[in-house]
């Protein structure tokens, strides 16, 4: 006989606190980067919980893990739920593991119940999507879409000295449970819950964001080249002050970008010069900016506007302008039947919900590429993450949890293929 399924609260909770002591800090937050032995731990954990469940563990050479619930036809395309377990050095209790552990409890709610559903569920914790031990971010998820293979990065280099092909082949064993899978299965759908880490839903009081679209991101060095000089007997008609052009460059964008539209988004947060001494004129400056917009042509004009900014101030200062591209990452727009499947299951709760874009890239940016995508935010206090400092209310843990039992139960029992695909 099945009942209707419900989240077990304080299971999930207690889930929560259970990996956030994997990697603990003494600040309460946690430290558990990608491949390292704290994430060993975490994905022992949870394969082993899925085994005690009798659900079926898999990873593959991304060492992304699986964790399967059978479905009726269990040769159906899987409705595919979760998120990642690592974490930034200093980062929070719930990033990442939030989504992970919310999508476990889903299949042990499911178990509990006895409820049978047509197509199998199945839970992932993608590798590496902090990128912080590893650059860069989101790698399982990108090799899952099939946009890199995780070989081309094996050389990638852990600033602790570990390459990242051993590491991978290290976490790959500790999990000698779990069969291999050389090929991706078809996917129906994929929903990541997360918290917000900004600050909208908890400032109007809304416990549930629908995530519309990813914005996009680009990442950009600025290198100025001048002439070192004395910094006492250079007149300004003779210096090539590579500083002087950053920081005109600098502040005629941050005047106007984010001004002039309050979508975009710009940050200047790594800037280094040479020779860096108090009385010469600096030779070198190099800084990054870091480009945000939801719509893909608005940041490409972004870009544009940095270019001609930063030529501009180059030439005023008498300098050379470099610019080089570090990352690109499109924006993605999710499916819009399941924006609205998160709707209906937020109305028929009662759940306040209000329909958003997200500010940061998420695994479900990319494995929207190959299947209907979407997201479901909570909010966390003070917007913060990616911080030791990272608080969320146990309310909508369980809260973000319910909807995604509920939108996972419609979507594991559909047979026709979502709207629009
Ligand atoms: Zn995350």
């Amino acid at each position: 006989m099945s009942e209707r399924a419900e989240v077990d609260g304080p299971r999930l909770l207690r889930s929560l606190a259970a990996f956030a002591a994997i990697g603990a800090t003494p600040a309460g937050g946690v430290n558990r980067q990608a491949l390292s032995p704290g994430d060993r731990l975490a994905r022992r954990l949870l394969a082993e919980r899925a085994l005690s469940r009798g659900f079926a563990v898999f990873q593959d050479a991304a060492a992304n893990l699986f964790l399967r619930r059978a479905g009726a036809d269990d040769t159906l395309p899987a409705v595919l739920i979760g998120s990642h377990l690592d974490s930034q050095p200093t980062g929070g209790r719930f990033d990442g593991a939030l989504g992970t552990l919310s999508a476990f409890e889903v299949l042990e709610a499911l178990e509990d119940a006895g409820v049978s559903t047509v197509r199998p569920v199945e839970v992932v914790a993608f590798t590496n999507e902090e990128g912080s031990r590893y650059a860069p971010g989101c790698m399982g998820s990108m090799a899952f879409a099939g946009l890199h293979p995780i070989s081309e990065w094996q050389a990638a280099m852990a600033p602790d000295g570990e390459r990242l092909e051993h590491e991978l082949a290290a976490t790959l064993g500790a999990l000698p449970e779990a069969t291999m899978r050389h090929a991706r299965p078809d996917i129906f759908a994929f929903v990541e819950l997360h918290i917000e880490q900004g600050p909208v839903l908890e400032r109007e009081n809304v416990p549930i964001g629908v995530v519309t679209a990813i914005q996009g991101t680009k990442w950009l060095e600025v290198t100025f080249t001048g002439e070192a000089a004395h910094a006492g007997t250079t007149p300004r008609e003779f210096r090539k002050d590579a500083m002087a052009a950053a920081a005109h460059a600098i502040a005629a964008l941050q005047a106007t970008v984010m001004a002039e539209d309050p979508q975009a988004r710009l940050t200047v947060g790594r800037l280094s010069l040479e020779p860096g001494s108090v009385n010469v004129i600096p030779r070198q400056v190099t800084f990054t900016i870091d480009l945000r917009h939801p719509d893909g042509i608005a940041l490409a004009d972004l870009e544009a506007l940095v270019r001609t900014t930063c030529a501009i101030a180059g030439e005023q200062w008498g300098c050379t302008t470099a610019i080089r591209p570090l990352l690109d990452m499109a924006p993605g727009t999710f499916e819009p039947a399941l924006i609205s499947a998160i709707e209906t299951a937020c109305r028929s709760r009662g759940i306040a919900c209000r329909q958003m874009t997200s500010g940061a890239f998420h695994d479900a940016l990319f494995v929207n590429r190959i299947a209907p995508s979407a997201m479901i935010f909570i909010p966390c206090r003070d917007g913060i993450s990616h911080n030791e400092a990272e608080f969320v209310e146990d309310r909508h843990v369980l809260l973000g949890a319910a909807t995604l039992l509920d939108l996972t139960l419609d979507l594991a029992n559909r047979t026709d293929a979502l709207a629009g695909r």
